[in-house]
């Protein structure tokens, strides 16, 4: 039996129209730029995005990383929110490979203060590193999926104009985000010079994620994927799912919100989690256990035992995730588990 994986939309498998696709699609080697269908999705992506151009890329991981090589210089400094990805799950990559230092500006629900943003872009002095770049997520893992108001956007991405900085969006589940808003993923994209999202996430494509941009820009990432070692020959095979996502996968992301929602509203019903329903906008649940006699890394173990998989932040946070994968009525299935267990 298929466990009730809730650890993350990363566990996603292909649909069988992607199986399907992935046999079928014509290829080519990309790293000479003629693989037709890899060609085709990163046309889709640019068009969808409302931008000129963009770049299949392995990983979220390595799309970021491409990003900020590509926007800054070694010995700059990049403003980001102290629980963003980049910031904490990217082992150090933009100091190690971009030679980037970080300035981490707290931000709950990924909201860095605009006058912080503003007092950390570093004027002209001898003994200051110059400020290359600002990054957002949206939605904001860490912060349970949180969406940035459109708004915010707009406003980070002003300040950033008037000081001459590019702003890049790490954008893994942007299509979440415009769902959310119940807007086009254009009008998030707007008010950013690059965004980075993933294909292997709630699109439920087996491996890839694109960098969007201008064509300059992705003319100078395409060279830095390369260095990387991220340029790949008959990609089409993962471009093919990559179509498939983003023309059909989008339109159901909406049942993972209500399902994240719904989640979040038994867990606190069972009486042993304390979860904010209302605030659970997309496809992550954080939930704290109420009482300190129970250690959430011990509870994992007995519910992986009993078919249900979930992570833990800590001994009380617990991170859950919905997708395609997950129905309505496996997590009505995996909350009677924890009740079981819990009495
Ligand atoms: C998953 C994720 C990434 C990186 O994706 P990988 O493809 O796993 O490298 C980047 N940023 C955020 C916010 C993510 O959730």
């Amino acid at each position: 039996m298929n466990p009730i994986d809730l650890r993350s939309d990363t566990v996603t498998q292909p649909t069988p129209e992607m199986i399907k696709a992935m046999s079928q699609a014509p290829l080519g080697d990309d790293v000479y730029g003629d693989d037709p269908t890899v060609n085709r999705l990163e046309a889709m992506a640019a068009e969808k995005l409302g931008k000129e151009a963009s770049l299949l890329v392995p990983t979220g991981t390595m799309g970021n990383l491409i990003a900020v090589l590509t926007h800054t210089k070694p010995g700059q400094e990049m403003i980001l929110e102290e629980k963003s990805h980049i910031f904490l799950y990217e082992v150090a990559s933009v100091a190690r490979i971009a030679g980037v230092q970080t300035r981490p500006l707290c931000g709950p629900r990924g909201q860095m203060n605009l006058e912080c943003i503003e007092e950390a872009i570093r004027p002209d002095n001898i003994h200051f590193p110059e400020t290359g770049l600002i990054a957002l997520e949206n939605t904001h893992n860490m912060y349970g999926g949180a969406v940035l108001p459109l708004e915010y956007m707009k406003k980070v991405f002003a300040l950033a104009q008037s000081r001459n900085l590019p702003v890049h969006l790490d954008g893994a589940r942007i299509f979440n985000a415009a769902t959310a808003l119940k807007r086009d993923v254009r009008e998030i994209a707007q008010y950013t010079d690059s965004v980075m999202f993933c294909l292997s996430k709630g699109l439920g494509a087996p491996v890839g994620s694109m960098l969007v941009g201008s064509q300059t820009f992705i003319n100078t990432a395409r060279k830095h994927r390369k260095m990387l070692g991220g340029g790949m020959r008959q990609a089409g095979v993962l471009a093919a799912c990559g179509l498939v996502a983003l023309e059909h996968m989008v339109e159901r992301l909406h049942e993972d919100h209500d399902n994240a929602r719904f989640l979040a509203e038994e867990l606190l019903k069972t009486g042993h989690f304390i979860t904010q329903p209302e605030s659970v906008k997309t496809n992550i649940v954080n939930a704290v256990l109420d009482s300190e006699k129970n250690n959430a890394f011990d509870l994992l173990e007995k519910m992986a035992q009993n078919g249900v998989l979930a992570n833990a932040r800590s001994r009380r946070h617990f991170r859950f995730v919905t997708h395609k994968d997950v129905s309505r009525d496996q997590i009505m299935e995996a909350v009677a588990i924890f009740n079981h267990i819990l009495r």
